[in-house]
């Protein structure tokens, strides 16, 4: 029955008892209080149906729904459509959550659920084992009270979770990766993985590149010291000298090589940012553009650097990452070209190395892969120049070492634009201040 059936139906009822109690109090002498009792009985039928409703409502779990008619039959099924919709989605609920939680204990990974001040809400079967945590004992303590990794302390402190956190810890050794997933305006996932078998590749990885570059290095300077002499000997055979020549020039560049990837490896075992004392960028370019010039046939070279601002940092990597760039646009700029050498500092104290030339430049496909280790634009030219497609690999790890950016800008035909951009710590005035302790705690 509709609502408004039901009220018309009420009001019906209501009106055939007050005319009942009418006829009744006319019969008895009394109209109005024929009409008042009517009244009273159906006020308290209301009131009787009202308090089956409530009696019910209390205990609707354990009790059969009232057996009442009109608009309170009408009001009771729709209490227990509500009531049956309610039950449905607050199973489905129950049973999606059991699933989750089936599924996320279930995951190879460790989950761990934290609130704002890092106290652990829940965590699956995985992060129990891989941390040693127990259900009923860790719920709700703090994370870093639990885990005494100060590096982890440190890590959720300064609230940048872009990169993961690799710990060792125990014995034997097993290293965890951390990574924090903000969720919610206070909840955080916390996701630990095993890497062990991951660092050991990586290790082996490095070691094998190491070791094979140090192993390289020894035959081929026994094979270079021969070839020097044998193409100084006034008796050789003419008809060799041109062979022994391209041989000379291929061990060269085999030295190149080995003596990058050597560079590469010892760079490649320093994951943090170093310490550094002041560069003089300034006369750093003036030796590099002696360099360029010191070649038989090169561009022109302009110099512009700030000489008042240091560069605090590693001389050695400075040197070969500057370098590397400045070699790179001598040998892709042709002789009638210009290299422009630049060293700024900005008004937020940011230093900018530039090395800017006018050569063959790059398409914009090949620039986000540039640094890529043995990553070439052109694998023969690179080559005929005497390249190893590691050059810019080195500038990139010696810019991480010193918290440092590469940017790129090229247009084939009109040229390129190299950029080491350092930020304000790492650049010393030397009319102000001595050297910011900043960079000595920078990798602390
Ligand atoms: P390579 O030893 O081959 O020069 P790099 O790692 O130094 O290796 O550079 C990678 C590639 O980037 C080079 O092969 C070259 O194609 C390109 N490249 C680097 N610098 C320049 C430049 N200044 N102008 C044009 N191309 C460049």
């Amino acid at each position: 029955m509709s609502s408004a059936r039901a009220i018309w139906f009420l009001l019906a009822r209501i009106g055939g008892a007050v005319l009942l109690g009418a006829l009744v109090g006319a019969v008895l002498g009394s109209v109005l209080g024929g009409i008042a009792l009517a009244l009273a009985a159906a006020l308290g039928w209301q009131l009787m149906n009202l308090f089956w409703l409530d009696h019910w409502l209390r205990d609707r779990a354990n009790r059969a729904p009232p057996d009442v008619g009109g608009i309170w039959g009408e009001v009771v099924s729709r209490v227990v459509r509500l009531h049956r919709r309610k039950r449905f989605h607050k199973q489905r609920l129950l049973q999606l959550f059991r699933e989750l939680r089936r599924s996320t204990a279930a995951m190879p990974e460790g989950v761990i659920i934290l609130n704002a001040q890092w106290e652990i809400a829940w965590f699956n079967r995985t992060a129990g084992r891989l941390l040693g945590l127990h259900r009923r004992v860790d719920a709700g303590m703090s994370l870093t009270n639990l885990i005494r990794e100060p590096a982890l302390g440190r890590y959720l402190q300064q609230g940048v979770f872009a990169e993961p956190l690799v710990i060792a810890r125990g014995e034997p050794r097993c290293h965890l990766s951390f990574q924090v997933v903000p969720y919610g305006p206070t909840q955080r996932l916390m996701v630990v993985r095993d890497v062990s078998r991951q660092v050991a590749l990586e290790s082996m990885r490095k070691d094998f590149v190491a070791n094979a570059s140090h192993e390289l290095r020894s035959p081929l300077t026994v094979v270079t010291g021969y070839l020097e002499t044998l193409l100084q000997d006034e008796t050789l055979d003419p008809a060799l000298r041109a062979p022994l020549a391209e041989v000379q020039r291929q061990t060269q560049r085999m030295n190149g090589i080995v003596s990058d990837l050597l560079d590469l490896s010892r760079l490649d075992f320093v994951d943090r940012e170093i310490d550094g004392v002041p560069i003089d960028v300034a006369a750093l370019c003036e030796v590099l553009r002696k360099d360029v010039l010191a070649h038989p046939s090169h561009p022109e070279v302009q110099v512009e650097a700030q000489a008042e601002a240091r560069l605090l940092g590693d001389q050695a990597e400075i040197l070969s990452a500057f370098s590397n760039l400045v070699d790179n646009a001598a040998k892709y700029t042709p002789a009638t070209g210009r290299i422009h050498l630049s060293w700024q500092v900005d008004g937020e104290g940011t230093g900018r190395f530039c090395v800017e030339d006018n050569g063959r430049g790059i398409a914009a496909e090949h620039l986000p892969r540039l640094t890529e280790r043995f990553y070439r634009v052109d694998a023969g030219r690179s080559r005929d120049a005497g390249g190893s497609g590691l050059g810019l690999a080195i500038v990139k790890h010696v810019l991480q070492h010193h918290g440092a950016t590469l940017e790129v800008e090229s247009t084939p035909g009109v040229g390129s634009r190299f950029t080491c951009v350092f930020p304000a710590r790492r650049v010393l005035d030397t009319r102000a201040a001595p050297v910011s302790p900043a960079i000595r705690s920078a990798s602390a």
